[in-house]
Parts: C-alpha cells; sequence; structure tokens
C-alpha cells in the first residue's frame, strides 16, 4: 500500500506510471495537453524544429492546442508576425485545434478558452507556454507553466521531467459573503504568504467554501497561485467539475478521465483555514500581488481608470458582478471592459439584469467594451485596448501589478475583484463594494 498522497502526488504519480511519487523526487511525465500562444508560440516552434528536425511531426496533434491572445488587435509588424509563424506551422501539422484570430474559430484568452473548449480533465497533466496555466487545477488537474526550451520538447515527445512539488493546503469553509469573490479569496492568500510563499509548491485549494463557488471563480482562485510562486494550484473535481468537463469535453471526443481526490492522513507541508464569512474586500497595491490591504483600509484613493478583464477577471462571473454595481449608474473615470474569451463577448448580449443585457449596462454607464483577448493585462503594443500608455493609477481585476505590467513603468495598478474594481469606477476612488451591494 503506498502512502497517503495528496491530489498533486497522485495525479503526478498516474502520469508517470507509478503507484506513488514523494515530494521532491524528479520523475518523467506523460503529458496529456500542450498549449501554447502567440508569445511563446514562434519560439517554442522554433527550438521543437531545431532539435526534432525541420519536418517533425509533433508527437500528438490532437493534443497540441495553439491559441493566439495576447496581442492580437495590434499595428504591431512583430506582433502579427508572431501569429503569421503559429498560422504556418497549425497548417504544416494539420493541427486541429489551432483557434485563429480573424476567423470564427478565435476564441481569446488561453486560459478561459481552453476549458470552453473541452481541453481540461480532471487527473491530467496539462502544460502551457505561459505561467497563468495553473488556472486549469480548477478542473482537479495538474496544470503549470513552462518554458519555450521545456515546450519544445513535450512538442516532439509528450514527455517531461518534473520535481514533484510538495503540498500546501488552503482551506476555506462557509459561503462567500455578496460582497467577496474568489480574487478577494486569494489576493488574502498572497498577502498573507507573500509572491515567494508557495514557490515550487503546489497549492492545493479545499473546503466548503472552495466546493460552494462555481466553476469560474474556481478558476480565478487557481489562477493566482503562480503570483505566490506555485508550481500549480488546484482544486479536486467534484460533480460541478464533473457537470462543466462532461459537456464541454463533447467538442474534443468525450475523452475519458480519472478523478482523483487527496488521500485521508497525505502530508501537507503547510496548512492554513480561513472563515470566508469574516474576510473583507481585499486589494493588491501597486507593485506586487502580496502589498495587501483590505478596502477599507485605503478607501478613497484617487484613480484615474478601471480595467475589467482578463482570465483571471474577464469571465461572465465577473462580469454579471460588476454589472450588477454599474446598473443604472455612470462610471467617473475611464473604464474599460475586456471579455476574456469570444463566447464571454457573447454573453455580454445574452446575459441580463433586470432586462437589460450586460453590453447595455456597461455602454450606459459609459464603459468602452473591447474585443476579447489579454488586451492591457500585459501592457502589449501602444495601440492596445486599455493599455496604461501614462503614469497613472488604474485599479484592475487582472493578476500582476509590477511596475510596467499594464504599460507605463511609473503607471500604479492596484488589483481587486470585479465588486471593488466596479464600485470604484463609480466614485473615482478605492470604494468598498459593501456599500453597493446587499
Ligand atoms: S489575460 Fe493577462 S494574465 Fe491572462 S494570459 Fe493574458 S496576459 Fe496573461
Amino acid at each position: 500500500m503506498p502512502a497517503p498522497m495528496t491530489l498533486t502526488e497522485k495525479i503526478l504519480a498516474k502520469a508517470a506510471g507509478r503507484d506513488a511519487v514523494a515530494p521532491n523526487e524528479n520523475i518523467w511525465v506523460n503529458v496529456d495537453v500542450l498549449m501554447t500562444h502567440d508569445v511563446c508560440g514562434p519560439g517554442t516552434i522554433g527550438i521543437f524544429k531545431k532539435h526534432f528536425g525541420a519536418n517533425a511531426k509533433v508527437w500528438d496533434r490532437e493534443n497540441v492546442v495553439i491559441i493566439p491572445d495576447h496581442y492580437i488587435f495590434t499595428k504591431d509588424a512583430m506582433a502579427n508576425r508572431n501569429v503569421d509563424v503559429l498560422r504556418e506551422f497549425a497548417k504544416e501539422q494539420d493541427l486541429p485545434y489551432f483557434y485563429d484570430v480573424g476567423t470564427d474559430r478565435y476564441k481569446g484568452v488561453c486560459h478561459i478558452a481552453l476549458p470552453e473548449e473541452g481541453h481540461t480533465r480532471p487527473g491530467e497533466i496539462l502544460l502551457g507556454t505561459d505561467s497563468h496555466t495553473c488556472t486549469a487545477g480548477a478542473f482537479g488537474q495538474f496544470a503549470t507553466g513552462i518554458g519555450n526550451t521545456d515546450a519544445g520538447f513535450v512538442m516532439g515527445t509528450g514527455k517531461t521531467w518534473l520535481k514533484v512539488p510538495p503540498t500546501m493546503r488552503f482551506v476555506f469553509h462557509g459561503n462567500l459573503p455578496p460582497y467577496l469573490m474568489a480574487k478577494d479569496l486569494i489576493l488574502a492568500v498572497i498577502g498573507d504568504i507573500g509572491v515567494d510563499g508557495a514557490t515550487y509548491r503546489a497549492m492545493e485549494f479545499d473546503g466548503d467554501g472552495v466546493f460552494a463557488l462555481n466553476i469560474e471563480e474556481r478558476m480565478t482562485l487557481c489562477n493566482m497561485a503562480i503570483e505566490a510562486g506555485g508550481k500549480n494550484g488546484l482544486i479536486p473535481a467534484d460533480a460541478v467539475t464533473r457537470k462543466y468537463v462532461d459537456e464541454r469535453g463533447k467538442k474534443t471526443g468525450s475523452k475519458p478521465y480519472t478523478v482523483f481526490t487527496p488521500d485521508a492522513g497525505a502530508k501537507y507541508m503547510f496548512e492554513k483555514v480561513y472563515d470566508v464569512t469574516k474576510l473583507e474586500p481585499v486589494v493588491a497595491k501597486p507593485h506586487s500581488p502580496d502589498n495587501k490591504a483590505f478596502v477599507s483600509e485605503v478607501k478613497g484613493t484617487k484613480l484615474d481608470r478601471a480595467y475589467i478583464g482578463s482570465c483571471t477577471g474577464g469571465k461572465m462571473t465577473d462580469f454579471r458582478a460588476a454589472a450588477g454595481i454599474l446598473n443604472g449608474k455612470a462610471v467617473k473615470i475611464d473604464t474599460f471592459v475586456v471579455p476574456a474569451t469570444t463566447e464571454v463577448a457573447a454573453g455580454l448580449d445574452t446575459e441580463m439584469i433586470g432586462g437589460k443585457s450586460l453590453r447595455s449596462i456597461f455602454l450606459n454607464a459609459g464603459a468602452k467594451i473591447g474585443d476579447a483577448s489579454c488586451a492591457a493585462c500585459l501592457g502589449g503594443p501602444s495601440d492596445t485596448f486599455g493599455r496604461l500608455n501614462t503614469p497613472i493609477s488604474c485599479i484592475s481585476t487582472t493578476n500582476r501589478n509590477f511596475p510596467g505590467r499594464m504599460g507605463h513603468k511609473e503607471a500604479k495598478v492596484f488589483l481587486a475583484s470585479p465588486l471593488t474594481v466596479a464600485a470604484s469606477a463609480l466614485t473615482g476612488v478605492i470604494e468598498d463594494p459593501r456599500n453597493h451591494v446587499g
């Protein structure tokens, strides 16, 4: 009988073809899905061709997923060239899952498009050339970001070498009050343990407070594991996960998957328990995601811009929350709304509050709505929608606020939940969402 294992250890043991693995062991694993995008795809493809040959074929064309999303709607020639490289490669390799911009297959931000299009399954290994690949841990799988060199090797072999991360456990109890979102929970965790508090560790989220969250909120929680240095973040799959995966999995042939749960008695190198009913809305002040403050401590701080978008804060749940606050009101500062994916963008027209579409609520409030993409989350070329081109202060639903992350090096970015961002958009200062929701 193997020793009790954490969820991450059980998934890695299966991928290594072993009964058990232990923290800090180096193991070879079989990879289920490799994702790349327009920023790192060209580099990955270059390494793949250099080492496997100009005419080499990817290890499994069904499981190499290419999603252009970062620098998409720009005149920048280098950015456009990157997408051309992906296009040529997808054609040459006859890849079925290339979501090309400018076609009706275009999706938007990779981490949200992956589950929407049926590429995330419990018990699997998903690697991506993007640090927020950990988002997919919300589906009970091991998902992590890798560099171009590793990705080039995975592209050719379907295998990689991993050190088994020790697991930290974060338990949330209670139902979230209406003024809190998963973003507040993860900002609280990162503020408590620091941006290096989980370096090369798995962050396992558990407890009735987590399982009460919908799948999009669980994605927000796992998305920011990397902001604490985590190797991966993950949540055991439950009925909510299986329902989503089974429905979306039809798009990719309903592949079988294994649901693992952590063993009773598994060893965690750290555990922290939160009562979510006692938490307050949280922001991360400039210039680090662990620069935590309660909204009550910084309310009244002057702002120039509000931004609601990204893989962290650009999903339907995020827009429903923000629209609930902006409904029938007018923003006081420039407010940018960027749906993560084209599916979310379509949802802005079909989701209603009091007979009004979310899109009309945002537009009537004076917000600007961009096309589905990463947009200004990562700054990008100067013509990027919502980019901070001057040293202004912005409150944002994104996940990073290092100097220059959203554009100008001297701009100040406060990270917050969609509720807090929407409330602040109405007042032009950091505003407590408790004044705007029941
Ligand atoms: S939305 Fe932001 S964090 Fe997410 S993948 Fe794009 S650039 Fe990265």
